[in-house]
């Protein structure tokens, strides 16, 4: 027999980077058009080659493949979480990553699988079904597909009874099914179950390809990818991402002005991707061993700000309440909210950021007008001549939720979210107001409503927009 067992090494990294300040501001009065206001679509299904030559890319890069073994992933009872975290790593790896599929635990199925997968990529990556029970099949099926035998391993036998030991257990006689593993295979130890992981080398038709067997639970699944596979897999290059997010411009209008970037770049490459309201990219560059992420990936992002820094939120802030909130933090600053139309959601999404606690005041939803007088301090007079959705309103609102909260920066939002018209305002008219010492502001913005975009569509928007204006308050305040 021999097997090689690996021993642990450190955690990889993440990919999140710091994000450096946004330099300019976006641009005043931008209003909502229709061109933009679209459900995510990517833009672009089609991968760009990468770039063959240069020091990281004389190395072709490896291709993976993700098959996660089980009916109950089929079934949606569990949630495919393992493809999410190994996609992730694999990307870091360098690997290339075309396809994931999901299989039931079916021995015929799981085979066409496996010889599906083999004949289109370089590493196969499998979890799921190395139990010790029946229906528990991936590593006799997969070893026998490799044309490789299952032979016993003593250090796997070794581990699983210690692991029954100082559980005060003994291991049941289908343990023994999980100390058999494929000839020649690495065997990876498993610090938090019984099911040791195994890489597997193909042979006779097979020869030169591999495939990474791991168990189903994420808590073994994970820590033995991290730890022990992705040493193994991380080639002489890795991908870094950096996403920066825009907020004002629409994605066709942003992708015209990066046109010849986005069809030329090929290390970084960029691609958009848009969510209601905003757009981000995301720009990938290979980096070689001894390369700097940075070196391939600033001059792009010096460029794309160049050509729609105004628009520029954020790099790697994830969304727009992260960058607020952050931003907060990093002034020490303290905001509050006044919301009518929206109902909360403005509060509610910058207090699902952790941390939030440090940086979020104060928050009414003030739905009445009776409320916005006896809470905010609207005067009567004010909502009679101009109405509840109004600029005066607005300005009311943001200015009686500062002065009552003594918050920093206030934000408000009135509009009508529709289905019907009132005060004879129009669905998706939207106010938003801002009390801060660098600025005091109403914005105003129009949410179209078309068929399928209606109430719901309109309320989270204008968050969105809130959001975006008190980010731009917090940018100019100065502490
Ligand atoms: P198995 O190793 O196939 O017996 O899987 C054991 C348990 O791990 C399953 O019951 C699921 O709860 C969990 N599991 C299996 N595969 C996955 C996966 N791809 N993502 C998340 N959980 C999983
Ligand atoms: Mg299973």
């Amino acid at each position: 027999m021999d097997n090689k067992t690996v021993s642990p090494e450190d955690r990889a990294h993440g990919l999140m980077e710091r994000k450096p300040p946004a330099k300019e501001s976006p641009k005043d009065g931008v209003l909502l058009g229709e061109g933009y206001l679209t459900v995510p679509v990517r833009l672009f299904a089609e991968e760009k080659p990468q770039q063959e030559e240069g020091s990281a890319m004389n190395q072709k890069p490896k291709t993976a493949e993700i098959l996660c073994v089980g009916t109950e992933l089929l079934m949606g009872n569990t949630v495919n979480t393992n493809a999410a975290f190994l996609a992730r790593g694999l990307a870091e790896a360098g690997l290339n990553l075309y396809h994931q599929t999901v299989v039931g635990d079916n021995p015929e199925r799981l085979r066409e699988a496996v010889e599906l997968a083999l004949s289109r990529a370089d590493v196969l990556i499998t979890t799921g079904g190395l139990g010790p029970t029946y229906d528990d099949l991936t590593k006799e099926t997969v070893a026998r597909t490799l044309g490789r035998e299952l032979v016993p391993h003593e250090e796997s036998q070794r581990w699983v009874e210690e692991y029954f030991r100082r559980r005060g257990r003994i291991p049941c006689p289908n343990n023994q099914k999980q100390c058999m593993m494929p000839e020649g295979a690495t065997v990876f130890p498993n610090h938090n179950g019984t099911a040791p992981g195994c890489l597997i080398y193909g042979a006779g038709k097979w020869e030169g390809k591999q495939a990474v067997l791991l168990p189903g639970p994420p808590n073994e699944c994970e820590p033995m990818f991290w730890e022990q596979v992705l040493p193994l897999l991380r080639g002489g290059s890795r991908l870094v991402s950096r996403c920066l997010h825009f907020y004002g411009i629409g994605e066709s209008d942003l992708a015209q002005k990066l046109d010849r970037l986005m069809r030329e770049s090929r290390n970084p490459t960029v691609a958009p991707y848009c969510k209601p309201g905003e757009v981000m990219l995301r720009l990938t560059a290979r980096v070689g061993e001894g390369e700097s992420a940075d070196a391939l990936l600033d001059p792009v992002v010096e460029e794309i700000r160049r050509e729609a820094g105004q628009y520029l939120y954020g790099v790697n802030v994830g969304n727009l309440q992260t960058a607020l909130v952050h931003a907060l933090l990093a002034k020490g600053l303290h905001i509050a909210t006044a919301e009518s139309c929206t109902g909360g959601l403005v509060a509610q999404r910058i207090t699902s950021v952790p941390g939030a606690s440090g940086a979020f005041e104060w928050g009414a939803v003030t739905y009445s007008c009776e409320t916005k007088r006896k809470v905010l301090g609207v005067t009567q007079k004010t909502l009679d001549k101009f109405g509840a959705v109004s600029v005066q309103t607005a300005m009311a609102m943001a200015r009686g939720a500062r002065r009552k909260s003594g918050a920093d920066v206030a934000i408000s939002v009135t509009g009508n979210a529709g289905p019907e018209p009132s005060e004879g305002k129009p669905v998706g008219l939207v106010f938003i107001g801002v009390d801060s010492d660098a600025m005091t502001s109403v914005r105003e913005v129009r949410i179209p409503p078309t068929e399928n975009r209606g109430r719901e569509f309109i309320r989270e928007l204008a968050a969105s927009h809130a959001l975006h204006e008190a980010l731009e308050a917090v940018k100019r305040t100065v502490k």
